[in-house]
């Protein structure tokens, strides 16, 4: 078994925190929370390993001094940590500042001075235990109630620091020779196994911390392309990407799907004589209303500026144009008391296509657009189907 000196184990677990520090790159995201819990957890690790670098300079400086410095910034860095876990956890910060963590860390070992080695090495190590419980409380809801394997994984993590403090702490308490610079009183080939789960455990973390704040940061990118903000509808992007999926199900099934193009009249205008909010506010309830008259198996999206797309499951051409016929009677005649204007009515032109055994969605979507445009020449607020293709 190799054995590690107490130069050598600092380094190894100063490196792992470095590397931890610079692993986690706080994101420059809008989640202010997840960028928040990012800082704390850099500069936790930032600090434990300055802390463990200046006990490297154990051989020129007073050896308590050396110790004092590693507990401070391992003490205050770890107890940093649960700032950065509370974070992730969804829960606010503590209020109190992490510095008081580390100014009592410095006061308690500054304190211990006069005690010599055997006070100090006491109070570092049940330092670290106190720091390590604190941990595992602000970061509770990852331990306790982890989302994903990841989440569990980080529990894992704190779990088995706060395990390793406990041990350390109940090895110095039965240690009866001389007390050693590097803390590790304990077994020689624990000394060794300790050094590197010390140097490999923080790494494992950031590397867990940042996996989950990326696949929150993507889960909530995706969910804004996916959705329209204004109406609440499906985007345009989540509908091609909904839309494979739904082809290959009907084909599979032998059913049709029609494309519905729709194209509210003359919208232009009600921006002009009512203002743009009032046209944002039709264009909101419009969505409501269309969906209203399609079943849960239909996909509706906002298309365009003022042009919906809906997939609509069906048996044939005509069943399309009584949902389109539907939709449309349903625009008309709906009331809009909350516009100044109660007398305004509000139509659309309708275009639909049924999908073709060897069509593309996209060549579907262009027919369904003529067909629209037809309706629109046809004089507005009606249904035009297009032609069967050959
Ligand atoms: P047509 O009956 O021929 O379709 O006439 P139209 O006025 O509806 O057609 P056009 O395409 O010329 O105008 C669409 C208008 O929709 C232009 C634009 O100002 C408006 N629009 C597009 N997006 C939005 C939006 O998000 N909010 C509001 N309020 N208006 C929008
Ligand atoms: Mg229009
Ligand atoms: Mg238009």
């Amino acid at each position: 078994m190799i054995q590690l000196d107490a130069i050598t184990s600092f380094a190894i677990c100063g490196a792992g925190a470095a590397t931890a520090a610079a692993l986690m790159r706080p994101a420059h995201a809008d989640d202010v929370q997840l960028v928040r819990a990012l800082h704390h957890g850099r500069d936790a690790f930032v600090v434990i390993a300055a802390g463990l670098t200046a006990s490297l300079l154990v051989d020129v400086m007073p050896t308590p001094w050396a110790q004092a410095a590693m507990a401070v910034g391992t003490i205050g860095g770890v107890a940093r940590m649960g700032w950065a876990l509370a974070l992730l956890s969804g829960e606010p910060a503590p209020r109190w500042s992490p510095w008081l963590m580390v100014l009592a860390a410095l006061a308690l070992v500054l304190g211990l001075l006069p005690l010599g080695l055997r006070g100090v090495t006491l109070a570092i190590v049940l330092g670290l235990a106190g720091a390590a419980s604190l941990v595992l409380w602000l970061g509770r809801r990852l331990v306790l109630r982890p989302r994903d394997l990841h989440e569990r994984l980080i529990g894992g993590t704190i779990v088995i620091m706060l395990l390793s403090s406990l041990l350390r702490a109940g090895y110095l308490a039965t240690w009866d020779g001389p007390y050693l610079p590097n803390l590790m009183h304990m077994p020689s080939p624990l000394v060794t196994a300790f050094a590197l789960l010390y140097g490999v455990l923080p790494m494992v973390f950031a590397l867990l911390f940042m996996n989950v704040v990326n696949a929150r940061l993507r889960a909530r990118l995706q969910r804004r392309v996916m959705t329209d903000h204004l109406t609440g509808a499906m985007s345009r992007e989540a509908l091609t990407e909904s839309a494979g999926a739904l082809v290959a199900e009907l084909r599979q099934a032998q059913r049709e799907l029609a494309v519905v193009m729709i194209d509210l009249d003359h919208f232009k205008s009600i921006n002009d004589r009512h203002g743009h909010a009032a046209g944002d506010a039709v264009l909101r309830r419009a969505t409501t209303i269309l969906r209203q008259q399609l079943r849960t198996d239909a996909l509706l999206a906002r298309y365009g500026g003022e042009e919906f797309l809906a997939l609509l499951p069906v048996h044939d051409l005509p069943a399309a144009r009584r949902v389109a016929e539907r939709m449309r009677v349903a625009l008309a005649e709906a009331p809009w008391p909350t516009l100044a204007d109660a007398g305004l009515r509000v139509t659309a032109s309708f275009g639909v296509a049924l999908l073709g055994p060897d069509e593309t969605l996209q060549q579907a979507v262009v027919r369904a657009d003529e067909a629209m445009y037809r309706a629109k020449a046809g004089g507005r607020n009606q249904v035009q189907a297009a032609l069967m293709v050959a």
